[in-house]
This record gives C-alpha cells, structure tokens and sequence, in this order.
C-alpha cells in the first residue's frame, strides 16, 4: 500500500508547471512551482515543520507545549496542522483588520485565537505584539516560533525547495524569482541554488511597489504576505542578485490571468512573483529556465482579487467579464 503516515510527510515535493500563456513573446521558459499543493495550502507548511522540529531538537518545545505566535495567515495554518499532530497547543495572535474567514481557518485547525485592536500603537499593552509577547511569557511551556528571525524558516527552503527545484530541473534552472516577505523563501533557496551551481543561478527578488526591499519605505500596498517596512534577520541580501518591483495593478491583473488562462488559481503575491519573473525573462535567450514560486492558492482572496466590485473600489480595472450567455439571454 502507498500512503503516507501522516499528513506532514505530504509537506513539500511540489511540482513545476511550465506557463504557456501569459508567456506569449518570451523565449525562456518559465516554470511555476505550485506551493499551494502543500497540505495547509502554502510554503509556510515547510517552515512550521522545521521550526517545529528545531524547537523540540533544542527543548525550547516539550510535550503538552503551547505555541505562540502574532500571525494572520498561512504561517498560522502550517503551524496549527503540525502542532495538532504532535500535540501542542495553538495560540495566535490577530489584528481585528483580520476577515473572519481567516480567523475561522484557523479554528477548524484547533488553534485558539486572540483578537486585538489595530487602532494602537506597538508599544500600547493591547497591541498585536505586546500581547503575543505577554502570551508568550505569561503561558507555562511557551514557545514562541518568529518566524522573521527564526534561521530554521530559510533553512527549510535551504534544505528543501531548493533541492527540490536543481532535481526536478536536472541543475538546468538559470533563474529563480520569489516574492519577498520575511525573506526565508528567497534566502534559503538562493543559498542553496548559488551553492550548487558555483554562483550561476541568478536570484530575482519580487517586492511590492513601496517595500522596503526595492528602497521604499512600506508605503502600504495591498498585495499580501510580501514586502516590509523593516528588514527581517531571515533575510539574506547577499545571495540576492536583483530585486524588481511590481504594482498592485500588475500583480492582481496577472493573478487574474493566472486563474483564466493557466488554471492556476493563486494568491496575490503569486501574481506579483509571475509578473517580475515575466519581466526579468523578456530579454532572456531560449535556452534560460526560469523558475518562479507560487506561494499559495486564490481561495483566501476570492472577495477581493477575483472580485470585481472589491478591485474596483481600490480603482483597479479588471477587464471586463464580457458575457455572451447575458448577452443571449437579453
Ligand atoms: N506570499 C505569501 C502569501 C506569504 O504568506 C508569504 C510569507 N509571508 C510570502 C509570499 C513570502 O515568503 P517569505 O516570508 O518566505 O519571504
């Protein structure tokens, strides 16, 4: 029989997609490694299970433990998934800004939630950060992952998305792009491709307009997950070669055209990843392979990205829905 022991042996091994529309004019080819096939749903399931592992391996994390962490989204997902196989206790602190259907993913998981105001400084004693770290203090047998510090989230892309992605290219990759968030993602795979390859693979940063990685300032922009106001320590500068910065506009019409043209219906910030790696591929000769991650998938936006009225309201343009069975039946 064939199966796995539990569901955390399904984390990682995702494939590689070749693009085959939005990538009409460019000679490289271009392939998207489809994170959201992990069983939570993105590549945060590969860092949980790493610090999770980590922090036992160094008795920060002892059985009957409690986890803590200030996260709204697929860090809290893949966390709340191995800590309930192994037994630990969730806690997850959100800023009230957070829709209920995020709150309610992470409750199915078994994780306890603490909402708090978003209307308060840092420093103020309700604010997201001081109640995580009064959580974490304050609770017996606390273990509090930080995932922009902690090395184990690059050394989880070191030690598997990386490999995974010279394998499943036979060591042919000439590019790797990945969106920009705490960093791990493109810290540890670029360690790891550079290694292996003496330096040739060239690491692309994909960073929102207004981050602080493309020498903004955090100006807020709306994609998700990706771009900083500050510099996270999982962040490794120097295996970056470039980073290029795309508009929301960019990225969500591609998230868009991702879904409708390639069947891959995927968050914001994989639309951002695709639109720079397009970008960085369009002067790039046939013989250069592109590999771009696709963080996770388009269910957690279908009321704003995929929704009209939504992107409107922010004075985007989706391009017209364009019924012909409306237009038969008028
Ligand atoms: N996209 C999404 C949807 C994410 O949740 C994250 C993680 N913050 C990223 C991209 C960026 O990954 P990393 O934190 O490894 O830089």
């Amino acid at each position: 029989m064939h199966y796995a022991d539990s569901v955390i042996d399904l984390v990682g091994n995702t494939p590689l997609v070749k693009l085959t529309s939005v990538t009409k004019g460019i000679q490289a080819t271009v392939l998207a490694k489809i994170e959201y096939l992990n069983p939570g749903g993105s590549s945060k399931d590969r860092i949980a299970t790493n610090i999770i592992d980590a922090a036992e391996r160094e008795g920060l994390l002892k059985p009957g433990g409690t986890i803590v962490e200030p996260t709204s989204g697929n860090t809290g997902i893949g966390l709340a998934l191995v800590a309930q196989q192994r037994g630990y206790r969730c806690v997850f602190v959100l800023p009230d800004k957070v829709g209920e259907d995020k709150r309610n993913v992470l409750t199915a998981y078994g994780a306890e939630i603490v909402v708090t105001p978003t209307a308060v400084a840092p420093e103020d004693p309700d604010s997201y950060y001081s109640v995580s770290d009064r959580l974490a203090r304050e609770i017996p047998g606390a273990f509090k992952p930080n995932q922009y510090s902690n090395p184990n989230g690059p050394l989880s892309h070191y030690e598997t998305t990386g490999p995974e992605i010279w394998r499943d290219t036979d060591g042919l990759v000439t590019h790797f792009v990945a969106g920009v968030g705490t960093g791990g993602t493109i810290s540890g795979v670029g360690r790891y491709l550079k290694e292996v390859s003496d330096g040739r693979v060239q690491i692309i940063g994909a960073d929102p307009e207004g981050s602080v990685y493309s020498g903004g300032t955090g100006r807020p922009y709306l994609v998700e997950g990706v771009g900083e106001d500050f510099w996270p320590s999982a962040y490794d500068g120097s295996v970056v070669d470039e980073i290029i910065a795309s508009t929301d506009a960019e990225s969500f019409e591609m998230t868009r055209r991702l879904a409708r043209e390639e069947g891959l219906l995927v968050g914001g910030s994989s639309g951002l990843a695709v639109s720079v790696a397009l970008k960085a591929a369009r002067d790039l000769p046939a013989d250069a392979v592109v590999v771009v991650l696709l963080p996770d998938g388009g269910r957690g936006y279908l009321g704003k990205i995929f929704n009209e009225k939504w992107m409107r309201s922010y004075g985007f343009a989706p391009e017209s829905e364009g019924s012909t069975v409306r237009d038969l039946l008028a």
